[in-house]
């Protein structure tokens, strides 16, 4: 479609080095053609051209010293993306690699995401190149402290939310907030992944694995399948892995991998409770490495090799795949030997783990794909759960946490279903999430006049 082309050519022509967010404007532009035809006025109104624009971007310095004494610099950002439906939400990424295009793609992505689970949120992402790996946990505080002295005038619960991501856990979330709430004197759901002491909500840390391996047993059911005795694959070793096999254990599936940057473990066996106990104490407690995990059960350790190398090199067998560590972990080479080894639904935890080519791989073979704005929507969803109990200054029990997020988890895949049937692209997902997510943002701006 021709309006979109020239979209995302201007997009490639104002910031051709931004490779991920051109990467997600095309994936996204490319599902929302048939959507043209049937709103002229959003065309009129130029909403395709207002949406791929931040609202704004807040770029920032961070100084902080180290435990030798010594001054060290970070940049911090802010991309609040669109809050045309609610104040922006998203969360904060600490790893060396984040820049501007990073957390661009990550806002954008998050807009529609965030809107597909029903709840009154808007998009925003962001974060810092600071590499959280081997510092001291009075260094991690020191350097959240720095972040949050220029963040805290950007956010507030009615503006700006933000939560954690790759390198911001529980303990980075404590920091920033316990310095927002000395800084501001306020005591309000400026940020979720909160600890359950001071306004958390159950279930939270669960949530996006949780919510992943939901979905994906919603997609099963449309082809008459079930998660039961089926070999899953699993990448990462952080927060969405580890409550993916958590989940899949539960549902009666076996996990045989993990993985962390350094490399990934092949545990043919299955990681079954016991072991990804020692998994949660090694990476949240110890902060250690997955090589540690072979050598404690004996098992294959590949080094500096991702998940989907080991499938591809050792022709493992599966039945699915949950990319769980960061952006474009599966080319298109990954995704023929998924193919080829068995696996019938590609489930994404992280976010954009796929690359354009790989999922043309998954389209090809006609297998199941979750793309991830709506199979990892459940952290965001319950982050949403997190923000209504702070404002109605209440807690819900375990049980009802879990039950709201498995109903709103069920509510995306009609809801991406239903799009995608509507629109002409029936059993597409990708399609139906990023048009369902779209619709109801691009009506709220149309309804707004030219602000
Ligand atoms: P964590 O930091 O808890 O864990 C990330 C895991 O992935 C770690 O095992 C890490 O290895 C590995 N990893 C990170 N970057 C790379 C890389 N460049 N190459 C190889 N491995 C890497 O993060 P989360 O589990 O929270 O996030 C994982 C993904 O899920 C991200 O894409 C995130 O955006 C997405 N996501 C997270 C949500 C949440 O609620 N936490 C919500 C929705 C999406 P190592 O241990 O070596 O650092």
């Amino acid at each position: 479609m021709r309006v979109m082309q020239e979209i995302i050519a201007k997009v490639e022509e104002k910031d051709p080095q931004q490779t991920e967010f051109i990467q997600a404007v095309t994936e996204v532009l490319d599902s929302l053609d048939s959507t043209v035809d049937r709103h002229p006025e959003f065309v009129k109104a130029k909403i395709y051209e207002r949406i791929v624009e931040p609202d704004r971007t807040i770029i920032f310095r961070v100084p902080w010293v180290d435990d030798t004494g010594e001054v060290r610099v970070n940049r911090g950002f802010r991309v609040q993306f669109n809050n045309a439906i609610g104040p922006y939400k998203g969360g904060l990424r600490f790893h060396p690699s984040v820049n501007l295009s990073i957390v661009k793609f990550l806002g954008f992505e998050q807009t529609f995401k965030n809107s597909l689970t029903t709840l009154p949120m808007g998009g925003g992402k962001g974060g810092s190149d600071f590499n959280p790996r081997g510092k001291s946990d009075a260094e991690v505080m020191r350097f959240c402290q720095a972040f949050m002295r220029e963040l805290y005038r950007h956010i507030g619960p009615d503006v700006d939310v933000p939560a954690g991501d790759i390198g911001v856990g529980g303990r980075e979330i404590g920091y920033l907030y316990g310095y927002y709430k000395k800084i501001v004197n306020e005591h309000s759901g400026v940020l979720t992944g909160k600890g359950l002491e001071y306004g958390g909500s159950l279930i939270r840390p669960e949530a996006t694995g949780y919510g992943s391996v939901y979905f994906s047993a919603e997609m099963l059911t449309t082809r008459d399948e079930s998660l039961e005795g089926k070999t899953a694959v699993v990448s990462g070793a952080g927060n969405v892995a580890q409550y993916t096999v958590e989940k899949l254990n539960r549902f009666g599936a076996k996990v045989v991998t993990l993985s962390d940057s350094s490399g990934s473990i092949v545990d043919e066996a299955g990681i079954d409770a016991e072991k990804l106990a020692f998994v949660m104490e090694l990476k949240n407690v110890r902060r250690g490495r997955i090589k540690e995990y072979a050598e404690k059960y004996n098992v294959p350790y590949y080094a500096a090799k991702s998940v989907w190398d080991v499938v591809r090199e050792q022709n493992l067998p599966l039945d699915l795949a949950y990319p769980s560590a960061t952006e474009n972990e599966i080319d298109a080479a990954d995704a023929q030997a998924l193919v080829a080894n068995g696996c019938i639904c590609v489930t994404e935890g992280a976010n954009m783990p796929s690359t354009l080519e790989a999922i043309r791989v998954y389209q090809e073979a006609g297998i199941l794909f979750g793309p991830a704005k709506a199979a990892n929507a459940g952290g965001v969803a319950t982050s949403g759960l997190e923000m209504s109990q702070n404002s109605m200054r209440l807690a819900w029990s375990r049980q009802e946490v879990d039950r709201r997020l498995r109903d709103i988890m069920k509510s995306i895949h009609r809801a991406a279903l239903d799009a995608a049937e509507a629109y002409g692209k029936p059993g597409d997902y990708l399609a139906g999430a990023n048009i369902a997510g779209f619709i109801k943002v691009a009506k709220a701006m149309y309804a707004y006049g030219i602000v």
